[in-house]
């Protein structure tokens, strides 16, 4: 396994191997999820490349920057052993050298939901992504559907720049009790993570109430919220039935939609979301 931190040196290291080439971008600290997304993408490619850059423009000035989990050496580790070819991981002036001024905003999608409470992340997310598919060059690259709103600005951004790479969403990774894995579950004391399991048991409800039948957006988000407020010890940034694509809310679900959740429990900031498939008529 190779590891560049310089974009020279990435386009001359990737050169020496064969194509295709995926991609999956992280910020390190990696779980199972990342892993996950490995895994798929040592499949279906014959070259992998990861990068790990905890990208600053994505955290709004009063987040978590810089105590965000970071073991650089637990990462190469973990990827050596999932088979990764080459591993990125640049300074911060190689991905903002001194004078760029340049950042990209995926106009509607990016300012919903998570946009709303983080203004500004997801041109962070877009302008960072954008940078690193055109440093690869890869055929592929993969998210997850973990970060839901995050694979849709990707997906739309990609479609709207004429990007020639094909973005793979790859499904969520959970603890198993349900807990969503994430890097930030690293700051949750054993109660807040108790208390965490009330985001995935609300989608997992959402998900049992469409099953039997249930249609209707705001009933669903009602018990959303409701599971989040018996829990206590928890503030629910938003709970919302949404279109797949277009993230924007469902009054009345005919076809498959996605549920959304986002809360703060202590200081730690959660997000989950699950699809919603209405039984066949
Ligand atoms: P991050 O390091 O949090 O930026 O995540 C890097 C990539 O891993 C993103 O595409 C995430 O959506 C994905 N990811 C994070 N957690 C999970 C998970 N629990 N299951 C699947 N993918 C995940």
């Amino acid at each position: 396994m190779k590891v560049v931190e310089t974009v020279g040196d990435l386009r001359k290291t990737l050169a020496e191997y064969p194509r295709l080439i995926g991609l999956v971008p992280t910020m390190g600290y990696l779980h199972q999820g990342h892993l996950s997304l490995v895994r798929r993408c040592r499949a279906d490619c014959a070259t992998v490349a990861v990068s790990i850059f905890v990208n600053p423009t994505q955290f709004g000035p009063d987040e978590d920057y810089q105590r965000y989990p970071r073991d650089v050496p637990g990462d190469l580790s973990l990827c050596e052993n999932a088979g990764v070819d080459v591993v990125f991981a640049p300074t911060v002036e190689q991905m903002y050298p001194p004078g760029d001024s340049t950042l990209i905003e995926v106009q509607g999608l990016q300012d919903r939901w998570e946009g709303e409470v983080r203004p500004g992340h997801f041109r962070g997310v877009a302008t960072v992504v954008a940078k690193l598919l055109r440093m690869v060059c890869s055929e592929r690259a993969y998210f997850g559907e973990k970060d839901f709103q995050q694979l849709q600005v990707v997906r739309r951004m990609v479609r709207d720049l004429v990007l020639d790479v094909e973005i793979v969403g790859c499904p969520t990774v959970r603890d198993e009790d349900g807990l969503a894995l994430s890097s930030r579950n690293a700051y949750l004391s054993a109660d807040e993570r108790q208390r965490a399991l009330a985001l995935s048991r609300a989608l997992q409800t959402a998900q049992q109430m469409v099953a039997g039948g249930e249609q209707h957006g705001v009933k669903l988000t009602a018990m959303m919220r409701s599971i989040v407020a018996q829990t206590g010890a928890l503030q629910l940034d938003y709970a919302a039935v949404v279109d797949p694509g277009t993230l924007e809310p469902v009054e009345v679900l005919s076809q498959e939609a996605r549920a959304l959740i986002a809360a703060r429990v202590g200081t730690t900031r959660l997000i989950d979301n699950a699809a919603l498939v209405p039984p066949a008529e």
